[in-house]
């Protein structure tokens, strides 16, 4: 079954100098999309075919198929994304995030400097993530190119992109403004819900 782009579930133009009309039509509209173009190619007519995207990202990793891991994990990691994030947004996180946080990183501050260093730190192309374990622990790790929590048995709470093509058009070179202007639009009802 082919997978097709997922609308943005808002519009392009309610994130101020987080990102605009043309940060989006190139990041969703042309990076993401290729993503999906090429794991639809990379899928048909083999043992992939008929798998769900979360089936495809484990099986290609466990198989070390490149072709098709970089595209589905990205596919995956893109969707999460989008919904880590909305117009009016931003805050701090309420209920049981609220309080799990606190238990795993002592105050929202301290996580959101640990969060915003990881990102800020990730070498070249990648992804930081607030993540949970096994164990029910929060953590927050850092992962280069495609890296995905699904590979590593952690459930995605939050996400940011930091490849440059997430920041290069409304932020230059600047990663670290990117990263400042995201905490303006977290959507933490998407993550919570992600518990
Ligand atoms: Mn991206």
């Amino acid at each position: 079954m082919a997978f097709e782009l997922p609308e943005l579930p808002y519009g392009k133009n309610e994130f101020g100098a987080f990102i605009s009309a043309e940060g989006f039509d190139y990041h969703h509209g042309k990076h993401h999309a290729a993503y999906i173009n090429n794991l639809n190619k990379a899928i048909v007519g083999n043992s992939f075919e008929t798998l769900s995207l979360e089936e495809i990202v484990k099986k290609s990793n466990k198989e070390s198929n490149l072709p098709v891991f970089n595209n589905a994990a990205q596919h995956w990691n893109h969707s999460f994304f989008w919904k880590c994030m909305r117009p009016g947004g931003g805050g701090e996180p309420t209920g049981e995030l609220k309080k799990l946080i606190e238990r795993d990183f002592g105050t929202f501050d301290a996580f959101k400097t640990e969060f915003s260093t990881a990102a800020t730190t990730v070498f070249g192309s990648g992804w930081a993530f607030l993540a949970m374990d096994g164990n029910e622990k929060l953590k927050i790790v850092k992962y280069s190119n495609a890296g995905t929590p699904l590979i590593d048995d952690l459930k995605g709470i939050m996400t940011i992109d930091v490849w440059e093509h997430a920041y290069y058009i409304d932020h230059r070179n600047a990663r670290p403004n990117f990263i400042e202007s995201f905490w303006k639009f977290v959507n933490w009802d998407f993550a919570n819900n992600n518990l």
